[in-house]
């Protein structure tokens, strides 16, 4: 690296950091396209409840099949959103289209099957939507706010706007519900628990990776899921891969869990066709 980085230490022009960002840029442009190309499309991941492993919540996960550059990662093209603004136009169609969906699985799972969509900080802030017009549209579907939930992570509570507060408060007054994606990753400032209305803290797929009995990530989920049914909220766990997570995770009494152990993010109808087939007792004991 420092060979490439050439004598005189300039690392900004070098080959590899301009396709980077030529990359991004062309990014970029694709993805102002790609809702009205009908480029992007939402898979779900089951979350299971502990107690009755059974499905009770979905998550709805974007992805983007661009016709050149193949499936293009949430994790790298969410960020770019973000940053040319294309997250409202991209964040109004997820919420529309995993509102519809909510509506067509009430019929078929009950009212108390929830939707979660994940919700940018950018989505908040000054310029960002009107999230009346989100409330207005899940009074058109007939949906209970409770069948939806935002994850939500820190960044955004760490924002000391009032109209933020204000934006939440209105999706809580309307029976939405709140899940902290993430916890335990940033600051985990005890101080946004005080503060805001969450009913969903969701253990960091980090946390869940290093779990064995002795390790400091199971203490910790531990500690997390005491504070959090003491302050009277659910545990979700992320990014559950093997039964020995499982098994220490209901050791410490966490509510729903999600993860390849159980199944991956799916399409519609393969998700439809798990909920119908599926019996969690292959898996979790
Ligand atoms: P997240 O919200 O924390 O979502 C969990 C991620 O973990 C997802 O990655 C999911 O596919 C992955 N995952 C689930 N179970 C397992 C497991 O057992 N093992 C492993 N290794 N991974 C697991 P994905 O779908 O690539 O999404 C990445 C991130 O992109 C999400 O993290 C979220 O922050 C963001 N994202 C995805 N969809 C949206 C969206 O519609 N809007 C916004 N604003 N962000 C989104
Ligand atoms: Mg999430
Ligand atoms: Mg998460
Ligand atoms: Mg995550």
């Amino acid at each position: 690296a420092a060979k490439r980085a050439g004598r005189n230490g300039y690392q900004a022009f070098n080959p590899e950091m301009q396709r980077a960002m030529s990359m991004r840029v062309r990014l970029s442009q694709a993805l102002r396209d790609a809702v009205q190309a009908g480029q992007l499309r939402l898979h779900y991941q089951p979350i299971v409840e502990l107690a009755s492993g059974r499905v009770r919540k979905a998550e709805a996960l974007l992805r983007w099949e661009h016709p050149e550059f193949g499936e293009v990662s949430p994790a790298a093209f969410i960020p770019i959103a973000e940053d040319c603004g294309s997250i409202h136009c991209i964040g109004d169609w997820v919420f529309e289209r995993a509102a519809c969906q909510a509506a067509r699985w009430r019929s078929r799972f009950g009212t108390d099957f929830q939707v979660s969509i994940n919700v940018s900080p950018r989505q908040f802030q000054a310029g960002g939507r009107d999230f009346g017009r989100w409330l207005e549209r899940l009074g058109e579907l007939g949906l209970d706010g409770s069948m939806l939930a935002l994850e939500i992570t820190e960044t955004l509570l760490m924002d000391t706007d009032q109209a933020i507060a204000d934006k939440l408060a209105q999706f809580r007054a309307a029976g939405v519900q709140i899940a902290l994606d993430d916890f335990g990753t940033g600051y985990s400032s005890l101080a946004y628990l005080k503060e805001f209305r969450i009913d969903y803290l969701k253990i960091d797929r980090t946390f869940v990776r290093d779990m064995t009995p002795d390790s400091k990530s199971f203490l910790l989920s531990e500690a997390i899921v005491t504070m959090a049914h003491r302050l009277g909220l659910k545990v979700i766990a992320e990014g559950v891969e093997t039964p020995q997570q499982y098994a220490l995770l209901e050791r410490i009494g966490c509510d729903y869990f999600q993860g390849y152990l159980f199944s991956r993010p799916l399409p519609e109808d393969a998700f439809e066709g798990l909920l119908r087939s599926a019996s969690c007792e292959a898996v979790c004991p």
